[in-house]
């Protein structure tokens, strides 16, 4: 798995969660998983020591640079067991920077980074290990198959290695200027409509896309939404193309970090069996976040439910519709309930909204807080994930693994995740609205706040706790695909130069 982050070292998303949770979950179905990433200013090893495995020659941007492989070893046997072997490229003019991404040399940082983890395959001996599959997510990682089907299609270590290309985010894309290609260390046979180029530009999500043997995106209604042009971000007609290759597999949650009974962040365990303390952490959630004084034990909170959202703050995830409807949210009698980081614009509306109304909102602005993360998915009643498009999303199995019913946008992951409850049927785990606009979102969460006032909320909750988000029949197809893709006797070619597009 060569991925830009990872749980429990580094994370700034869903990515994040998914590279820290299903390399364990296809080892536990006998697969041999090993993740790398690159070494940031913040990875976090806790209790780990790490190790250099040595350094590899890199040519890279006109010259032979040096990165040091490093593994994060655990302190004890029965740890090192359990965990996945983990390596980490040490290149600090690129990656010991303040921030993970952002910066003006990203696709070098990275382009750099995935051409690391070839030599390191090819120079590092003492591994005495290759992979018959290297597993690659989102464009940071895009131009690996590129060097594995060009600068070394002839290798005799690594050249027959197979690719898998995870989308989990086709809006990034980080297009840079074709200037870039020769820094790259790339011919400009790459550089053509059916390859790497993008509107006279390099685009490294189109290179995964097109360069891999397979491609998997992380819900199957995102693995059809992006072949169209609202949701293909440009690259829809390249999707199509390679709609042969690619198969979408649901993201799970790791249950080991995310469930309501072991949850060590929560004042008060539960389940599915007995969530009477879920009433508790609500109160606790109220008190952290400062709207219920420390003595509020008084104050009767059955009747006012308590809406939640984790997330980057970036339009993606439907903040507009949030910021527009905010007053009529609370005229509801609900308490609202932020944790956010991202967009400046956002910090200061919310922060705004949050001055106007500090009685019955909180916003948590600016921060990535585990803890307070972990106490909004327990102490809330509903969970809002308004999103434009959602590839997956984590935010919705999390809360529905809570008891926290979701109500989201119908796209992605959420639609293949969330469904509506009927009264008639008694069924559903949440509330669905179809199209991005703030007056249909007002009506769910209209649906919503009158179902929790009814008898039939402790049906809803149920229903949401009953989903099954665990990992295990997404690492079985994973497992599937790697294992077809190992016996076929040929790799992948990008398509010739003169070849149509349908
Ligand atoms: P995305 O990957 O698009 O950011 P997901 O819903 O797939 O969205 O995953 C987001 C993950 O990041 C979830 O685990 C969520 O709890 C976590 N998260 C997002 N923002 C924060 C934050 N400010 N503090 C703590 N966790 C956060």
């Amino acid at each position: 798995m060569v991925a830009s982050e990872g749980t429990p070292y580094v994370k700034t998303g869903g990515l994040a969660d998914v590279i820290g949770s299903l390399p364990a979950a296809l080892v536990a179905q006998g697969v041999d998983v090993r993740v790398i990433m690159p070494r940031y200013s913040d990875v976090k090893f806790g209790e780990r020591s790490v190790v250099s495995l040595g350094l590899v020659r890199v040519p890279f941007d006109g010259s032979e640079r040096l990165a040091e492989i490093q593994q994060a070893v655990p302190p004890t046997d029965a740890e090192k067991a359990d965990d996945i072997t983990a390596y980490f490229v040490e290149a600090p003019q690129f990656f010991r920077r303040p921030s993970l991404y952002g910066y003006e040399d990203d696709l070098l940082r990275f382009g750099f980074f995935s051409r690391a983890v070839l030599e390191m395959l090819r120079q590092l001996t003492s591994l005495h290990w290759c992979p018959d599959i290297i597993h690659c997510h989102d464009w940071h990682t895009g131009l690996l198959p590129v060097y594995l089907r060009t600068v070394f299609k002839d290798d005799k270590q690594i050249g027959n290695i197979k690719t898998v290309f995870s989308i989990h985010n086709l809006a990034y894309q980080s297009v840079v200027p074709k200037s870039y290609l020769p820094r790259l260390g790339l011919g400009w046979d790459t550089f053509t409509f059916h390859r790497l180029e993008y509107f006279d530009q390099v685009n490294p999500m189109k290179a995964g896309l097109v360069y891999s043997d397979e491609l998997t995106a992380v819900s199957a209604g995102y693995a059809s939404e992006i072949q169209t042009p609202e949701y293909g971000e440009g690259l829809d007609h390249v999707l199509r193309e390679r709609a042969d290759h690619l198969t979408g597999i649901i993201n799970g949650i790791d249950y080991t970090i995310w469930h309501p009974s072991t949850d060590p962040f929560v004042c008060a365990n539960y389940s599915a069996l007995d969530w009477s303390n879920k009433a508790t952490c609500k109160r606790d959630l109220l008190k952290t976040v400062g709207l219920l004084p420390e003595n509020g034990q008084a104050v009767d909170l059955k009747g006012k439910p308590v809406i939640g959202m984790v997330s980057r703050l970036s339009s993606q995830k439907g903040f507009d519709l949030v910021i527009d409807s905010m007053e009529q949210i609370l005229e509801l009698g609900c308490y609202f309930v932020l944790l956010g980081n991202g967009d400046e614009r956002y910090l200061h509306l919310f922060e705004d909204l949050g001055r106007r109304y500090p009685k019955t909102t909180s916003m948590n602005l600016g921060k990535f807080n585990e803890e307070l993360a972990h106490k909004i998915y327990a102490g809330c009643d509903l969970f809002l994930m308004p999103s434009r498009y959602e590839p997956c999303g984590l935010g919705q199995m999390i809360a529905l693994d809570y008891g926290t019913v979701p109500i989201v946008r119908c796209t992605g992951g959420l639609a293949d995740t969330v469904h509506e409850w009927e009264p008639k049927t008694r069924t559903g785990n949440g509330f669905v609205f179809q199209n991005f606009s703030a007056y249909e979102m007002m009506a769910a969460v209209h649906r919503a706040v009158e179902t929790y006032h009814s008898p039939a909320w402790p049906e809803v909750v149920r229903n949401a706790f009953a989903g099954d988000f665990s990992w295990d029949a997404s690492a079985a197809r994973y497992k599937k695909l790697y294992e077809n893709l190992a016996r076929e006797s040929r790799v992948h070619q990008a398509p010739e130069v003169n070849k149509k597009y349908a």
